[in-house]
């Protein structure tokens, strides 16, 4: 017989199942929410990043329904040609008035919008220094866009300005990207000395917002106005399908950048635009991040609580985990290993608690990593914090 050349697809699979890497996906019925259905067992749900609570809020819902309605279930093109709304620039307008930025331009997914905008904005003959601790998408971006790309160490300052002294001077344009949340660990980039460095070097400066828009910040606006940065120089990517509640990327930044990434962004010129439901979703909950601000209010709340709950409970001696450092609705708590990490997990959701288990090679070590939404209830909190106490 002929050697059949799909045969490698199955050893690969073997090979992820044999190193405990193999993942799989969980069935969610109904809506999200605080509580979630998830194979027919009600679970208390620190597992997602509807930090608002907006993704199966009704509000959200009917603006999805009445621009369907409106406009049909899809755009039928790209947006230079046939796909383009006067939805698509209310919700570009929108994120910009959030954001305090001249224009904003809305993307597929935050995948592409990274994606796009890194390659767009850098190539060959460039630089990109990133935060070792950046999301995938930002990668793919940095390896498409075909510059030189240089990791510094997590949150240091001083390895990134050791890298823009060793290596800048060599390059054209360079192009500094960091998350402003880290996804799995919580804690924040230092913006201000970043903007700092790049002043200094001539340097560009992309944050990706994903866990930050809606959540940090007095209005929302994310973790560059949190960080007291609003106004600076510099471009911000983010999601609007985290606290947002919706499916989209944006990029908002000066006139100009906005300009030229839709003339030079492939992950934008050659897609169809957002569906009218994902667009209509996403104006209703930016409306809703800015009126109703006591949303924020009980997410920081609930997330002070939790803090100090865990914090005491890992003060104890012998406690299995230890809180890791977190300014954000990211709580995670690291444990031994890859196996106490999914044990804790599942006795955990044996006793109806939602938290991920996260392992090596997606971080360096075994978490529980957990997320607080502002439509958590006390009552779900204590139930965690007693669950977590007789680990
Ligand atoms: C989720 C996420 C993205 C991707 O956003 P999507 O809209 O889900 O594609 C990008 N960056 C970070 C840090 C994220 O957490």
């Amino acid at each position: 017989m002929a050697p059949n050349p799909y045969d490698w697809i199955e050893k690969s699979l073997e090979t992820i199942h044999r190193a405990d890497w193999y993942r799989s996906v969980q069935p969610l019925a109904g809506r999200p929410g605080p509580v979630v259905m998830v194979e027919g067992q009600p679970l208390i749900n620190f597992a997602s990043n509807d930090y608002l609570g907006l993704a199966g809020d009704e509000r959200l819902v009917q603006a999805a329904i009445a621009a369907t309605q409106a406009l049909g279930t899809g755009t039928t093109g790209s947006r230079l040609l046939s796909g383009h709304r006067d939805l698509h620039r209310d919700l570009e307008q929108a994120i910009a008035r959030l954001k305090q930025t001249e224009d904003a331009v809305v993307f597929s997914s935050g995948y592409l919008a990274n994606v796009g905008a890194i390659a767009a904005l850098v190539g060959a003959r460039d630089l990109i220094l990133s935060d070792q601790y950046n999301h995938s998408s930002i990668r793919s971006g940095a390896r498409l866009s075909g510059a030189t790309v240089l990791d510094y160490r997590h949150n240091s300052l001083d390895d990134l300005a050791d890298l823009l002294q060793q290596h800048r001077s060599q390059h054209r344009r360079c192009l500094i990207v960091t998350d402003t949340v880290f996804s799995m660990d919580g804690d924040l980039c230092p913006l201000p000395g970043i903007l700092a460095l790049a002043e200094t070097h001539e340097a560009m400066v992309l944050v990706d917002e994903a866990h930050g828009t809606g959540v940090m910040g007095d209005r929302g606006a994310g973790g560059v106005e949190h960080l007291g940065c609003s106004g600076r120089s510099l471009i911000q990517m983010g999601t609007l399908s985290k606290a947002l509640g919706s499916l989209g990327g944006y990029v908002a930044g000066s006139a100009p950048l906005v300009d030229y990434l839709r003339n030079r962004a492939a992950t934008w010129i050659y897609t169809t635009g957002l569906t009218p439901a994902d667009t209509g979703a996403a104006i209703a909950a930016l409306d809703l991040v800015e009126r109703e601000p006591q949303r924020r209010q009980r997410l920081w709340q609930n997330v002070a609580f939790l803090q100090q709950a865990i914090a005491d409970l890992a003060a104890q001696e012998r406690s299995p985990f230890q809180l890791l450092p977190s300014e954000s609705p990211i709580l995670c708590l690291q444990v031994a290993d890859p196996a106490t990490a999914i044990a804790f997990s599942q006795d955990l959701r044996r006793q109806g608690l939602w938290v991920s288990a996260v392992r090596p090679p997606t971080v360096p070590t075994s978490r529980l990593r957990l997320t607080v939404m502002a439509t958590h209830e006390p009552a779900h909190l204590e139930k965690l914090v007693f669950a977590l106490g007789h680990l």
